[in-house]
C-alpha cells in the first residue's frame, strides 16, 4: 500500500479568526515580530526568511479533543499568506523531526525520530499500518507541532 498523503497546516478558518481578532483561540494577543529567519511557519509550511512579519500563537492540532489534544506554540505569518503548497513541505525535508502517529480514536501509537531527509519515507512507512489515522510532525527538542499528515480522500 502506498497511500497518497495530505499535509495539513493550521486551518484557514482558524488563521482568518486569529488575524481578524488579533487574538488566538486561547486568548493570547497576536504580537507581531520581525523574523530573524529560520522559524517554521504553520500557515504555509515554509521556513521564515529574515524580515518577514510573524507571530507566535497557540494552536491545538487535534480537532477531536481528548487527553492527547495538546495546545502548543506555533509561528504564523501575521498577514494573509498563500497557504501550503501541494505535497511534502520542501522546507521541512532536511530537518530532524519527531513523527507521532495517532489512531482514529486519537490515541497515540509508537512514534519515531526521523533524521534529516528521511521524514517523507518514514511517513509512508508509518501509514502502511492501517491503524495509523494521522501523524503529527513535530520538532525534536521543543516538541512543537509542525503539521499533520493523513491519507488523501
Ligand atoms: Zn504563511
Amino acid at each position: 500500500m502506498n497511500a497518497e498523503l495530505r499535509y495539513e497546516a493550521v486551518p484557514d478558518s482558524e488563521l482568518d479568526r486569529i488575524r481578524c481578532n488579533n487574538f488566538d483561540d486561547f486568548g493570547n494577543a497576536v504580537v507581531s515580530r520581525t523574523s530573524g529567519g529560520g522559524e517554521p511557519l504553520r500557515c504555509c509550511l515554509t521556513v521564515a526568511g529574515a524580515g518577514e512579519q510573524i507571530a507566535l500563537v497557540a494552536h491545538r492540532p487535534t480537532e477531536s479533543g481528548g487527553p492527547y489534544a495538546e495546545v502548543g506554540p506555533v509561528f504564523v505569518h501575521v498577514v494573509d499568506c498563500s497557504g501550503p503548497a501541494e505535497g511534502f513541505p520542501i522546507d521541512f525535508r532536511d530537518r530532524q523531526a519527531v513523527l507521532r502517529p495517532y489512531d482514529a480514536a486519537g490515541q497515540m501509537l509508537d512514534g519515531v525520530v526521523a533524521e534529516p531527509g528521511t521524514s517523507e519515507t518514514e511517513l509512508k512507512r508509518l501509514f502502511e499500518d492501517p491503524a495509523v489515522d494521522t501523524v503529527q510532525v513535530r520538532n525534536v527538542v521543543a516538541g512543537c507541532w509542525n503539521f499533520t499528515v493523513r491519507r488523501q480522500g
